[in-house]
């Protein structure tokens, strides 16, 4: 688990018109020469522009080291389901991985762990990686029930032939400038680890845990030489290529 690439993923968020798009990506790909072949870039920008990132990266000859994925995607193949995307449609347009169970769609959106299984099983199906963010509030941190939480999102989001990337991301840490203390990432990563093992019902688990929550170039550093961590999630810091490539430089 430790050897793989480390990851390194950009979530746009709701960020991101042709133009903007047409720069970032350049300037992505500019910067991401120099990048060692043990890092992995994935981006993921609104739906719309998909397409767009995924053809500038094939066109420069580094679709290969930098992909492109979705941001969420719907449980079912097809069907009425006005408004929604599926993960072949997301397959379709070039990507790669899928972000899901995202707090702000955990939040916004009412998604629940099981909705978030079956949205993990969809992804697979098609050959996507789900990328399963999980993480607890601020208040369930201070009433000591963080591990209780995490479990029971591993437990009811993932399959048990779950098949991707885990990201942890507290709550608490998104977009707020805080982070936890290396000490606390480390303990919460052997966490992780365990419950995962228990949850897969294996022991050769090959199932990366990023961390994600205000990462910027500042602390990548020290967030990234943690032995057991797969890589980052990147919010805020992922729309400005310096910034990315500087976190990414940092793995
Ligand atoms: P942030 O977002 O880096 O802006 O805190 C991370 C995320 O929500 O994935």
């Amino acid at each position: 688990m430790n050897e793989s690439p480390k990851l390194i993923i950009g979530n746009w968020k709701m960020n991101g018109l042709r133009a903007g798009t047409h720069q970032l990506m350049c300037e992505i790909v500019q910067r991401a020469r120099g990048l060692p072949a043990d890092v992995r870039l994935v981006v993921c920008p609104p739906f719309t522009q998909i397409e767009r990132a995924g053809r500038i990266l094939r066109a420069r000859g580094v679709g290969q080291s930098i992909v492109v994925g979705g941001q969420d995607c719907h449980m079912s193949a097809c069907g009425a389901h006005t408004g929604d995307i599926s993960a072949e449609m997301l397959a379709d347009v070039g990507a790669r991985y899928v972000v899901l169970g995202h707090s702000e769609r955990r939040q916004a959106h009412g998604e629940t762990d099981a909705l978030i299984r079956l949205k993990v099983r969809a992804a697979m199906s098609v050959g996507l990686v789900p990328v399963v963010c999980i993480g607890e509030t601020m208040h369930e941190r201070q009433e000591g029930r963080a591990a209780s939480v995490l479990a029971s999102q591993i437990d009811g989001s993932l399959t048990s032939d779950f098949d991707g990337i885990l990201a942890y991301e507290p709550i608490w840490a998104i977009g707020s400038g805080v982070t936890p203390s290396r000490d606390e990432l480390e303990r919460t990563l052997y966490l992780l680890g365990g419950l995962l093992r228990s949850r897969l019902k294996k022991d050769d688990i090959r199932v990366p845990i990023l961390y994600g929550g205000s990462v910027t170039p500042d602390q990548a550093h020290a967030i990234l030489s943690i032995r057991s961590i797969g890589g980052v999630l990147v919010g805020n810091a992922s729309l400005d290529a310096q910034r990315f490539m500087q976190i990414a430089e940092a793995a």
